[in-house]
């Protein structure tokens, strides 16, 4: 039935070639000889394979097998250099072979929606030029910190998983758009969200999570989704703690920090460049309300912004919480003394110093 098509296609000038629902089984080793194809669509068929010369087809740029019984991700697709997309949605994906994203340096398109996915490999860090990563409706429980290596990212879409992490360093996808993470099982978002600055839409509706981050107010957000998530509510206990007793290595670290910063700002400026202070300084935070440096341990309060006012989201549904932290139970009794940077509205509501290691 589709040998006339196949025919057709090695007879004429076209670079498409389309079999989508012809009930395939099996994907006719015919096609390897089309080497001048650049797209081949084979959606909806009962496909589990590609012939073994696919790889053949080196101008191929998109390749659809949605809606097949695919269970890994075809091997041949890293001989394809000039691949840019790929459409691997509603199949029984379970693997990503081990290499397989080596060679597909040309790719800017994956989405793996609708698979049984459970885990996805490092390698993925290697698409270097991949703008668009969608593998929702899968059973991830984490991602790999190397997905923060996708320079070129402006889409993710990971909702509809069971994620109990995402990776810390989020904030260095600089490129990154839109983030659809809802319908999973997060806790927590990574502190460094507040650094993707391109981020216009951001979808956590339907997770555990109970405070946002600190500076979580920094981004400028058109389209934000947090409904059916435990948000802290205003009622929190107050503090308990009078007295301040820090070890010894965080009063140096302050005390250091401190002093070359207020009395020594050129060498200070000229330390900050060295990769060991930037760790430290990564690690730290600067108090709410005294400005100063602390290093591990936080005093750890909330705040509550306006979405419309702080975010200027189109979707304002009431105040959000945000951890803000302080460096001394002091500085939480003295708040009410500082002037604070009028761009948040605090409230704070609770203390609870943490060591965080
Ligand atoms: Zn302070």
């Amino acid at each position: 039935m589709v040998t006339p098509i196949i025919g057709r296609i090695l007879n004429s000038r076209s670079t498409t070639l389309d079999l989508s629902q012809k009930h395939l089984r099996i994907c006719p080793d015919l096609i390897c000889q089309l080497r001048k194809l650049e797209k081949v669509i084979l959606t909806n068929n009962e496909l589990n394979e590609l012939p073994d010369d696919f790889g053949n087809l080196k101008q191929l740029q998109l390749l659809d097998i949605a809606g097949n019984e695919f269970q890994i991700l075809p091997v041949q697709i890293q001989h394809l250099p000039n691949l840019k997309k790929v459409l691997a949605y509603r199949n029984k994906i379970k693997n990503l072979p081990p290499g397989i994203f080596g060679g597909l340096k040309s790719l800017t398109v994956l989405n793996l929606n609708k698979n049984e996915l459970h885990r996805i490999p490092a390698e993925i860090g290697g698409l270097i030029n991949l703008k668009y990563f969608s593998a929702e409706h899968n059973h991830l429980t984490g991602l790999p910190e190397e997905l923060c290596q996708l320079q070129q990212l402006e889409v993710l879409h990971v909702g509809y998983n069971s994620l109990v992490t995402f990776p810390e360093n989020l904030g260095s996808l600089q490129n990154l758009n839109e983030l659809y993470i809802h319908r999973n099982h997060l806790e927590e978002l990574p502190k460094s969200i507040s650094k993707c600055i391109q981020l216009t839409v951001l979808d956590v509706a339907s997770n555990n999570l109970n405070i946002f981050p600190v500076e979580f107010d920094k981004l400028h957000l058109k389209r934000f989704h947090y409904e059916c998530n435990p948000l802290l509510q205003s009622d929190l206990n107050p503090s308990y703690r009078d007295e301040d007793i820090f070890p010894l290595k965080e009063l140096v670290v302050r005390f250091f920090m401190n002093e070359m910063k207020r009395h020594y700002p050129l060498q200070w400026s000229s330390m900050k460049e060295r990769k060991e202070v930037q760790q430290i300084l990564e690690k730290g935070n600067h108090c709410v309300i005294c400005k100063g440096f602390h290093l591990n341990i936080h005093f750890k309060c909330a705040t509550f912004f306006n979405a419309k006012k702080g975010l200027k989201t189109q979707t304002p549904k009431g105040p959000i919480p945000m951890l803000i932290l302080l460096c001394s139970a002091q500085c939480f009794k003295n708040r009410s003394s500082f002037s604070i940077s009028p761009d948040i509205d605090i409230n704070l509501v609770s203390g609870d110093t943490t060591n965080i290691p």
